[in-house]
């Protein structure tokens, strides 16, 4: 059971993610958390995960570490994406079921399942079609991470748990102009051409992608909830119960940083999945609902942002 002075190992505890899942801990009273940069635990080497878990016998797992980035570092490095994040999910998930951990979440993603499928996406659309191409390599590690938490419950009953959030957002993500997610780059990008009086802002793609938007802090308390009420192989989705068409996401973002500038789409960059709208009566079942709106999760992202990257960013 999930108790305040439970030992819970947040892996990834810097990212987007588990940033948002360690503040959620911290305000539900959970004062052991236990922390390790990746220079302190590189969850690539076996031995060192080993060395890890044997040490701190952590009682609760939320594997939010990951190589994680946009459409475009996804095509670019398939390799890394594909070996790292098999490698994280493969030592971190033996480890922990090893050295006795009561349970384990495992956070996976919407972009697992096949390109074209009903939406809203239930969880059983898992493996029922072809994946999408530009983040083929993230998904199949992904679906392995998964598979492997279902093995390990029906071999071991180790009670691993499997989350499946859409595209998140908010404080601690990257926002990078090439390698990120398409929010934070948005917001970098429109942000920087205000300052600088530019005329034209470049949008990649057509516009007419969906995707469906969660604020991390909402994936905190959804996993939470999952945490303490959810012990079963089926996976759950993580969504906000809605999505948003790329050009209006691009012309929120323009409003929200005050630019006024021109919008053009770049055709030539890639689309990815024309949709991927998660369908979430599963967790709704369980009593979580997301409470945070996208225009004002895109304020609170954008006033983080000016206050904690748009300085250094600027001058990059
Ligand atoms: P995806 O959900 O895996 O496709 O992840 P992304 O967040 O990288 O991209 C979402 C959508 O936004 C895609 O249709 C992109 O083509 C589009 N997009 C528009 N501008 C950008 C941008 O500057 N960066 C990224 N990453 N995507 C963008």
């Amino acid at each position: 059971m999930l108790l305040p002075d439970s030992r819970v190992y947040v892996a990834g505890h810097t990212g987007l993610a588990g940033s948002a899942i360690c503040r959620r801990l911290e305000a539900e009273g959970h004062r052991n958390l236990l922390l390790r940069t990746h220079t302190e635990v590189e969850l690539t080497d076996e031995g060192a995960v080993e060395r890890f878990f044997d040490a701190e016998k952590p009682s609760h797992v939320i594997l939010a570490a990951a190589k994680v980035g946009g459409i475009a570092a996804n095509a670019a490095f398939p390799a890394e994406f594909l070996s790292v994040n098999l490698r994280i999910a493969a030592n971190v998930i033996e480890s922990a079921w090893r050295h006795g951990a009561e349970k384990l979440l495992y956070l996976a993603s919407s972009c697992i399942y096949p390109r074209v499928t009903p939406q809203p996406i239930r969880e059983e659309a898992l493996l029922t079609g072809a994946l999408e191409p530009t983040n083929e390599a993230y998904a199949i590690a992904k679906i392995a991470g998964l598979k492997l938490c279902q093995a390990y419950r029906r071999q071991h009953g180790f009670d691993a748990i499997v989350a499946m959030p859409t595209n998140l957002y908010g404080p601690h993500d990257r926002f990078d102009l090439e390698a990120g997610h398409v929010l934070p780059s948005l917001l970098r990008r429109f942000h920087e051409a205000k300052e600088a009086g530019a005329p034209e802002v470049i949008v990649w793609g057509s516009g007419s992608p969906r995707r469906d938007f969660l604020h991390a802090d909402d994936l905190g308390t959804a996993c939470l909830t999952l945490l303490r009420d959810y012990s079963d192989e089926m996976p759950v989705n993580i969504g906000s119960g809605d999505d948003i068409l790329i050009r209006d996401l691009a012309f929120l973002v323009a409003e929200i940083t005050g630019y006024r500038g021109a919008i053009t789409f770049d055709p030539s960059r890639p689309d990815g999945t024309p949709e991927k709208r998660l369908d979430i009566t599963r967790i709704s079942g369980l009593g979580w609902r997301p409470a945070i709106d996208l225009r004002s999760g895109i304020e609170q992202t954008y006033r983080w942002y000016r206050e904690n990257c748009a300085r250094e960013t600027a001058t990059v």
